[in-house]
């Protein structure tokens, strides 16, 4: 059930519903302009990935920057921006059942949408998805460029795979997904270099094999927030799918350097229960996702988050902060941004220290 917005335009920080999802919107904004300035210097399209935002009014700022798109991982994903009036998505994944297929083709009369594969069986569907709604899909050949998730190997399977999609009178070959997720997070620099050296080195090779016999790439993508800059800079990727970028989150603050990106997106909280040394706030497994870690506390260098459970969160108070008091306010800075968004209604946008819009999570649980 969407549940009502906690606050309303007008009202101070202070005065918003606990737990909320409050988006610093100087920052994000920043974020926003920054990201595409750099994509725009680098000469390569930037179709950021929704996956992270869930909100066709997110897109439509990254739009106007000059994105060339959207990126979505599921079907339902796809929807909510087609009808939120997004004009160009890509699936950046693998869409194998025939009634999601056929949704997909539905909507390519809205937008224009492009779907990834990695078999040729998940072809054959996408092409009777086509055939049967009468139109033509872009599809475009999933690479493993190192994550071992989904993807062919980037050789003569991944060449064949192209040709079966160009042989079909109902799908176009839209180009390449060679999206390296395993290095997002590799701490040091040194080792996201040498993975993306290594990833663009193989989707060139594939894009060489293709040109060869005479079938280019017109998209290149993959790129994430750990590592855009490489793969912009590889001239072989010619689309950067990076999502986090524009709320940052505590896991891509512990690269090293960390993306050029500063914190937008927070878990706002009460604390309901203080004692001495220790306090539990509001916001536990339901308000933030703990998968890459437990959140930070913003500001308050001596709080620490120790640990969640449904409904709570464990803080654990050092002797510089003093106590806090029941009912005080905390930022928390989420472990990893996407679930956590995924966990509400609505954004609650801020601006000098008042709400300035509610913007629905409209994909909210679109996993379908
Ligand atoms: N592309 C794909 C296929 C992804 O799975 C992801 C995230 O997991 C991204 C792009 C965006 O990465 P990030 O949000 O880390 O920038
Ligand atoms: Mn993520």
């Amino acid at each position: 059930m969407l549940q009502p917005p906690p606050a309303e335009p007008g009202m101070r920080e202070d005065e918003v519903d606990t737990p909320a999802l409050i988006l610093d919107l100087d920052v994000f904004e920043a974020n926003l302009d920054h990201m595409a300035g750099l994509a725009a210097a680098a000469g390569v399209r930037l179709r950021p990935h929704a996956k992270t935002h869930k909100s066709p009014v997110i897109a439509h700022l990254q739009l106007a920057r000059g994105a060339v798109g959207q990126c979505v991982q599921k079907v339902a994903e796809a929807e909510i921006l087609a009808w939120g009036g997004v004009p160009d998505i890509l699936v950046s994944n693998e869409v194998v059942s025939p009634r999601k297929l056929a949704r997909l083709a539905a909507l390519s009369r809205l937008a224009q949408v492009a779907v990834c594969a990695d078999h040729p069986d998940g072809v054959a569907a996408i092409e009777a998805a086509a055939e049967a709604a009468g139109i033509r899909l872009t599809v475009l050949v999933e690479i493993d460029v190192g994550t071992g998730r989904c993807g062919v190997a980037p050789g003569p399977e991944a060449v064949a795979l192209a040709e079966r999609i160009a042989a079909s009178r109902h799908l176009i070959f839209g180009g390449l997904q060679a999206y390296h997720g395993r290095a997002q997070h590799q701490r040091s620099a040194g080792e996201r270099a040498a993975s993306i050296a290594a990833a663009g080195e193989a989707a060139g090779r594939v894009v060489q094999a293709l040109r060869g016999r005479g079938l280019d790439c017109p998209i290149v993508s993959g790129a994430g927030t750990g590592t855009f800059a490489l793969e912009a800079a590889s001239g072989v990727f010619n689309e950067l799918q990076a999502g986090s970028y524009i709320f940052m989150d505590a896991d891509y603050g512990r690269n090293d350097p960390a993306p050029p990106f500063r914190q937008a997106l927070f878990v706002l909280a009460t604390v309901m229960s203080a004692r001495s040394g220790a306090a539990v706030v509001d916001a536990g497994h339901k308000a933030v996702a703990v998968d890459s870690g437990m959140p930070l506390v913003w500001g308050r260098g001596d709080v620490r988050y120790e640990g969640a459970s449904d409904e709570h969160g464990r803080l654990a108070v050092g002797p510089e902060a003093g106590a806090l008091k029941l009912g005080e306010r905390i930022r928390l800075v989420p472990g990893h941004c996407d679930p956590t968004v995924d966990r509400y209604d609505w954004y609650v946008g801020i601006r000098a220290g008042r709400v300035e819009c509610l913007w629905p999570v409209a994909a909210r649980g679109a996993m379908a």
